[in-house]
């Protein structure tokens, strides 16, 4: 089917559920439309999995397990290599689609989502030879080694925020390790992910090592959290979700990683470098309008510097230029969906009667242009650290300001949430750096900068915000498991049993 993905002819992709290496009708026929934020008309109707076609699928991925972890790990290597290359050659359609589906602007998913996917299949390509075992020191005569084993059918289920960059930070090391997926985006965005679905079929990646099934969370996701037939969940999204996976996956105790919110505390001291601080709170917070888990949302300044700081921030949050995600000069688009900013927009009154001052934004832009859109401004609010505002996530174009008097209190006031994904600290000491740095209770700390995330680098949080690891050689770990093997290679043991 066509999908138009702007006043051009439309761009052909698939709309059916991929399984066993062909996309097929739901058993039920049913169907999800997937709407374009940036003014709610419908884009395309995909089909909608459910619990028959989840089976199909888990039993397509059961099937290819023996042939795909078997394979040489040079020839999954190369298989990966092949799909970077051909996401690669798709790049500038694939972020066209991924804007008209999520509203994150034409120039992040041209400039960072689609070539960071390519960059992290290529990094996994790599990684797929080098999942190395050890040999362990034993007593005399025995020789053991550890082989690391694929899990084996992995279910994937993914929030509707980065949706293109999942697929290779999802697929890429569950790939590599020698594991077959069953892969559920999110029922709002699953445009691009049908898409990398057909590149998977191109460039010969085996039938049924990848299954791509759009649907409900609490129909296909809870039913494949659920299947006796699945290994292992690794999920990406909310606390709440997270915590029903877990429920869910307790019938087969299959493994679980968890990927979920988070509420970043991004500290600038006295001393730091103003103008690269303005900027990258900015990045930090308002990059795809603020849907982000790893989100600057919690902003903390030190008492000297916070009025400058604060002029600044605020002329530029004000400065952004909100528009239609396709228009390259467009800094910020919609929200992805309309039900989401309503929960954002609830945030902005809760903050109001929470008694936080807005600075700027707090409301849907005036431009008629927008207004059939889910779009709202960027915003910027004072708040005090047990606010509700700063104890949950917003997920939303919105900031809370806080002063501290000293580094004690900064870092009591960053670990005072349930989260611990991501944080960071601005400052030009660099002993002050690591020992913040080293203080901070999360999976990330930047310094200096904000957000910045690199396929060779662990990703995920503590506490609330989850366990297990996203990308770097830590992500391969996840999706295999060890095995020791015990060999008596010339030991004299005499008998146990003396007869
Ligand atoms: P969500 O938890 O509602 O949905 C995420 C996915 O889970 C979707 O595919 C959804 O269909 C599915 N789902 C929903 N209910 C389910 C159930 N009962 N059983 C199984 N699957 C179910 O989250 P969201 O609103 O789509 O995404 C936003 C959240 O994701 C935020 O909390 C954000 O912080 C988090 N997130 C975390 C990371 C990370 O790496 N830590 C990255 C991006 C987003």
């Amino acid at each position: 089917m066509s999908v138009q993905i702007d006043a051009k002819p439309g761009l052909d992709i698939e709309t059916r559920l991929f399984i066993g290496g062909d996309f097929v009708d739901s058993v039920e026929g049913a169907r999800i439309p997937v709407t374009n934020p940036h003014d709610n008309s419908i884009l395309a109707e995909v089909s909608e999995a459910r619990p028959a076609d989840i089976d199909r699928a888990v039993e397509a991925a059961r099937k290819a397990f023996p042939v795909w972890s078997r394979m040489g790990a040079a020839e999954r290597g190369r298989l990966l290599a092949k799909l970077a290359d051909a996401i690669e050659a798709d790049s500038e359609n694939l972020a066209r689609l991924e804007t008209v589906d999520t509203g994150h602007p034409i120039r992040d998913t041209r400039g960072l989502d689609a070539p960071r996917t390519v960059a992290t299949f290529r990094y996994f390509a790599g990684l797929a030879d080098k999942v190395d075992g050890r040999i362990a020191q034993v007593e005399p005569g025995f020789f053991n080694y550890i082989t690391r084993e694929p899990v084996g059918v992995v279910g994937q289920i993914v929030p509707w925020n980065f949706p293109l960059m999942f697929t290779s930070w999802k697929l890429g090391p569950a790939l590599a390790a020698g594991n077959t997926v069953v892969m559920k985006p999110a029922e709002l965005t699953p445009l691009t992910t049908l898409r990398v679905a057909q590149l998977i079929a191109r460039v010969g990646i085996p039938a049924g090592v990848v299954n791509i099934v759009p649907g409900y969370g609490n129909v296909a996701g809870q039913y494949l959290a659920e299947h006796p037939g699945v290994d292992k969940i690794a999920f990406t999204g909310s606390t709440l979700t997270g915590r029903k996976i877990v429920q869910a996956s307790a019938g087969n105790l299959k493994r679980v990683q968890l990927e979920l919110g988070g509420k970043g505390a991004n500290i600038v001291f006295e001393d730091a470098i103003l103008e690269a601080a303005v900027n990258g709170s900015a990045f930090g917070i308002f990059h795809n309008q603020g849907q982000a888990c790893i989100a600057g949302s919690r902003l903390l300044l030190h008492e000297k510097i916070a009025d400058q700081f604060l002029e600044r921030f605020v002329a530029l949050a004000k400065s952004i230029r909100i528009g239609n995600p396709l228009d390259q000069t467009t800094e910020m688009g919609p929200l992805t969906s309309t039900g989401h900013r309503e929960r954002v927009l609830r945030y902005i009154e809760v903050a109001k009667e929470q008694g936080s001052s807005i600075f700027t934004g707090g409301k849907v832009p005036a431009d008629s242009a927008l207004q059939a859109g889910c779009y709202i401004e960027p915003t910027v609010v004072t708040a005090n650290p047990g606010d509700r505002i700063c104890q949950e996530e917003v997920f939303g174009p919105f900031v809370s300001i806080t002063r501290f008097k000293d580094e004690a209190e900064a870092i009591r006031i960053a670990n005072s949430t349930e989260y611990g994904l991501g944080g960071g600290l601005w400052t030009r000491d660099l002993q002050r750096g690591h020992r913040v740095a080293s203080a901070i209770r999360s999976g990330m700390v930047w310094v200096n900068t904000y957000k910045r995330v690199s396929p060779t680098s662990p990703f995920g949080g503590v506490g609330m915000s989850g366990y297990g690891r996203d990308l770097g050689p830590e992500s391969l770990h996840e999706y295999t498991y060890p095995k020791s093997v015990m060999m008596n290679i010339d030991a004299q043991v005499p008998p146990y049993y003396k007869r």
